[in-house]
Order: structure tokens, then C-alpha cells, then sequence
């Protein structure tokens, strides 16, 4: 079934010219973006676009002329500043900017950076939030970020900082201590020292953990795997990123809340995973 969506009427914000709208783009699924998402594609002069943004949601804006931005290696802080001074350039020659970055662009996204740099250099912008992969791409491996059963926090942490390590700011062992779930972006490349220090820090080997690839998108991978194995699973899979890691008792979920699978026509594997005993409605 093809179909269109055309935005009913509201009193929708036109991208003037001279602006930029800093955009976040979801975590795959063209369904994922937002209605403003949505309206600032249809009317963009040039839509800049990052690695993990999907071809087909440029489909949505095909008046716009189209250029890639993403960082593949190289100096990645050099390359930040000629893309915010990019931004800069063509809001200066009077073109309608769309900066479309994927999930959404305040979560490790540089996105404060390169509104602090429109601002710094008087370019009116306007933010449009999207969805994080790190909750909607879990949402899609059935896996909820919160349950009332398992945590009342989670922490979200990326796998390495700005020289390309693991991060050292991060104070792992509170993290460890102090997080019932954590989201980890970024995280592959330094799997096996992440895995280290939460069990070093005391989190149990046997902990369940997901790795999602390419959540949200055809290519859709879950692994499920626990803290003291992971690092082997992951060599012997074919995972590729991007990735996230979720670690944490919420992992169970997935054993009831696999809705990709079940609408496939798997069985759920454990209709009470956390071992309630009662139905879920139940206080
Ligand atoms: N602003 C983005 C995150 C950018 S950092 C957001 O809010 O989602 C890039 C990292 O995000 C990747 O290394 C990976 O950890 C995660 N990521 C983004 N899209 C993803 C996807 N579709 N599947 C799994 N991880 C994803």
C-alpha cells in the first residue's frame, strides 16, 4: 500500500530564506519524523545531511538541492567547523537550510555546537527535536528504555569522546554503581574496555544487554547477549554499526515485547520475563 500523508491544515512555520533549521532526522524509518520534520522538507532550498540520515528521507525534499556532510574519518573537528561554516555561508546567500542529522540533533549529535555557531555569526534558527535512537531504536527491538519493574533512571553515555577513546571524563565506576540502565551510543569501537569497566565496577557478567544495528531500518539487527559475553558475540556476529548497546534488565523485554517478530509470527518466547508473577495491569 503506497500512500502519501499530506499534513492537515495548522498554522505550519515557513523556513524563510536566510535560516537555518536544525533538524533531527530519527533513527531510520522515514515514519519516525516528526510533522515538522516533515514540513521542513518540503520546503527547503538545500537540505545537508549526515551519514546515519537515510536516502530515502531525502525523497521528501525533492526540490532541494542535496549535500552529503558526513564525517568519514579524517580530521572529525576540522570538519565540524566547515560544515557549521557551511551553514553560515549559504544562510548568508539567502537560501531556506534544512540541517538534517540523525535522531535527534541535541542527543551526541554537535548539534548545540553548530546552533551556538549560527547564532554566534546572527543566523535565526529554529531547533526541531527528533527521536533518539537510543529510545526509539530500542522501542523497535521491543525493548522499553524504562519499565516501571526494572529502573527509574537511565543513563546515556556515548563510547568515545572526542579524541576517538573510550571516554576518560566519564566516571565508569559511578556509572556502573549509580545506573540502572544504561544506553550506550557509539560504544562498538571500544566494546571490550566498556565491558571491562562496568564488570570491573561490580555489574554482574551474567547482566542481560542488546545491541541494536541499524534500529528502525530494513536492516535491523538485535543481539542479545549479556555483559560477560558480549565482546565475544559481537566478533562472532556480523554486526555492523551503527549500534546501540542497552544494558540492563529492561533487555528481558524483548522476550514478550518483540512486536517486530510476533507480527512476523513468532511466539513470544516468555509472556513474564521479569517473573511477576501477575499480569502486567496489576499494580
Ligand atoms: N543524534 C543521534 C546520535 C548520533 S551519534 C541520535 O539522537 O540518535 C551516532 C550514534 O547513534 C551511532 O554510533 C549509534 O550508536 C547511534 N545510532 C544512530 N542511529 C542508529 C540506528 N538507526 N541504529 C542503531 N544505532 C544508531
Amino acid at each position: 500500500m503506497t500512500q502519501t500523508p499530506t499534513l492537515p491544515a495548522f498554522d505550519w512555520p515557513v523556513l524563510q530564506p536566510g535560516w537555518v533549521w536544525l533538524c533531527g532526522a530519527g533513527p531510520g524509518d522515514p515514519g519516525l519524523l516528526t510533522l515538522h520534520a516533515a514540513n521542513a522538507l518540503r520546503q527547503a532550498d538545500v537540505v545537508i545531511y549526515d551519514a546515519l540520515v537515510q536516502e530515502a528521507i531525502l525523497d521528501w525534499a525533492p526540490q532541494a538541492e542535496h549535500i552529503y556532510a558526513g564525517k568519514r574519518g579524517g580530521k572529525p573537528s576540522a570538519k565540524q567547523r566547515d560544515i557549521s561554516l557551511q551553514l553560515v555561508d549559504l544562510a548568508r546567500a539567502g537560501k531556506k537550510v534544512l540541517r538534517l542529522k540523525g535522531g535527534d540533533p541535541f542527543v551526541f549529535g554537535r548539534g548545540g555546537e553548530e546552533a551556538q555557531t549560527l547564532i554566534q555569526h546572527d543566523i535565526p534558527v529554529r531547533i526541531i527535536p527528533g527521536i533518539s535512537a537510543g529510545i526509539g531504536g530500542l522501542a523497535y527491538a521491543g525493548i522499553p528504555v524504562t519499565h516501571r519493574d526494572v529502573n527509574q533512571s537511565v543513563t546515556f553515555v556515548t563510547g568515545h569522546d572526542q579524541s576517538g577513546e573510550t571516554p576518560g571524563s566519564l566516571d565508569w565506576d559511578s556509572i556502573a554503581k549509580g545506573s540502572q540502565v544504561i544506553v550506550i551510543y557509539m560504544g562498538m569501537k571500544h566494546i571490550a574496555q566498556i565491558a571491562d569497566k562496568l564488570t570491573g565496577a561490580g555489574r554482574p557478567a551474567n547482566e542481560p544487554v542488546a545491541i541494536v544495528t541499524s534500529a528502525t531500518t530494513a536492516d535491523q539487527k538485535v543481539l542479545e547477549t549479556t555483559l560477560g559475553t558480549m565482546v565475544d558475540d559481537v566478533a562472532s556476529s556480523a554486526l555492523e554499526p551503527p549500534a546501540i548497546i542497552c544494558v540492563g534488565k529492561s533487555v528481558l523485554m524483548r522476550q514478550v515485547l518483540d512486536w517486530q517478530g510476533i507480527a512476523a509470527g513468532k511466539k513470544p518466547r516468555n509472556l513474564d520475563p521479569l517473573g511477576r508473577g501477575r499480569p502486567a495491569e496489576t499494580p
